[in-house]
């Protein structure tokens, strides 16, 4: 039995006809930059976050570039971030010309531990206060722990900027006394910056973002910065680029987004199965540690999407055998990620090589993706538990 790692031809199958009207339809308008497809997803992806406006981009990388240029975030400026995340994340930051200053990971949630985060903050405000954006990432579809990231961004006076590219649509729960409150990823910061890149829970055909913020003025900063900062057209008071969402990548996304919430549960459905299985092979776990849901057991939770599980991460010791082991049977299988930021060859010099996150390296060295996308079929779970339980039987 075969098993990729992603396969997309289910959900094209199940759309193909409505994609392809979307598709003549914005062909026949000959409107192709920007416009009503454009406007009218931006719309329902605001409402969809939980934020009042968005802004489609050309690419969540981009969504995060303007971002960080709306909030003039250039030379010799810090921003705290995660070092375990997709490239993208840093690479933003050293485009401006900042410089990264890393918080190593919770290991449970694999996103920013906040309570690092706090005495780094501490120790910015003594040295003159450099850091001037906070940058989680929601890594794998759960929220990072946002309570106290925006607490520690208002006592410190500075801005976040969620990069949910992996997040949309999941929730995660502020408490107060005693209940629940939840907010989806993109409308706990600043602003939230969404990726329709194909693997992506909710992705076009090609490459696509979205911003999405509460705060009107920054939204019309970025919806101009992506179009050259113009101001009215062919007068520019700032330097943008051309980071635009295609119409006819809007018009697919708009197709897409109607099946959104059930991809995402037959997501949980998968998941829920490989706890299952897992469980009952005695792999879980020791030596298979799942993926921790984080928010489910706060009250209400069952009613709430606290992971919409872009990947299923397993850590296994053994992991570079268990990979080969399973790719030689077929079974696709991906490390997210093998190599940390602050161990990237292109960081500049004033970035230090001799830190160390032990969380973050350890994760790189144990995390296995894999397959969950909707359309996966029971046996094919099946199979992939069984595979990994037939390594362990041969000794791992
Ligand atoms: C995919 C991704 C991005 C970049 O999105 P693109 O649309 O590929 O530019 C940024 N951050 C994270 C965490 C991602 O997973």
């Amino acid at each position: 039995m075969k098993v990729p790692l992603l396969d997309l031809q289910p959900q094209l199958e199940q759309l193909r006809p409505r994609i392809l009207a979307a598709f003549t339809r914005v062909l026949d308008s000959t409107g192709y930059i920007l416009g009503p497809e454009v406007s009218g997803l931006e719309e329902r992806i605001a409402a969809y976050c939980g934020a009042s406006f968005g802004v489609g981009l050309s690419s969540g990388t981009d969504a995060l570039l303007a971002a960080l240029m709306a909030l003039d975030i250039g030379h010799d400026d810090l921003v705290l971030t995660t070092p375990y995340s997709f490239f993208a994340t840093m690479g933003v930051v050293l485009r401006q010309g900042a410089l990264p200053v890393f918080v190593d990971i919770d290991p449970d949630s694999f996103n920013m531990d906040a309570e690092q985060a706090a005495s780094i903050l501490a120790a910015d405000r003594k040295n003159g206060r450099k850091i001037k954006a906070i940058l989680p990432v929601h890594l794998y579809g759960q929220c990072a722990d946002m309570q106290k990231i925006t607490a520690l961004a208002a006592e410190f006076d500075i801005p976040v900027v969620e990069d949910a590219a992996q997040a949309i649509g999941a929730e995660y729960p502020y408490i107060q006394d005693g209940k629940a409150q939840w907010y989806r990823a993109g409308s706990m910061g600043l602003c939230g910056c969404f990726s329709f890149f194909p693997s992506k829970n909710l992705g076009c055909i090609g490459d696509g973002g979205m911003l999405t913020t509460s705060d009107e003025r920054f939204a019309g900063l970025v919806r101009s910065i992506r179009n050259h900062g113009a101001e009215p057209k062919y007068y520019h008071q700032r330097v943008g680029g051309n980071f635009r969402l295609d119409a006819i990548q809007a018009a697919i996304l708009a197709v897409k987004l109607d099946c959104l919430d059930h991809w995402h549960q037959q997501r949980a459905d998968n998941a829920a199965m490989y706890r299952q299985l897992f469980a009952a092979a005695g792999l879980s776990d020791d030596p298979v540690v799942l993926p921790k849901e984080l928010y489910a057991d706060v009250e209400g939770a069952q009613e709430h999407r606290h992971h919409i599980y872009n990947q299923f991460v397993i850590r296994v010791p053994e992991r570079d055998a268990l990979r080969q082991h399973l790719q030689a049977r077929q079974i696709g299988c991906e490390i997210y990620y093998p190599l940390c930021l602050h161990q990237q060859e292109c960081l500049p010099a004033q970035v230090s090589r001799n830190q160390h996150f032990n969380e973050a390296e350890k994760a790189a060295a144990s995390t296995l993706a894999l397959p969950i996308y909707p359309g996966l079929h029971k046996e094919q779970i099946a199979y992939v538990v069984e595979e990994i339980k037939n390594f362990y039987r041969q000794g791992g």
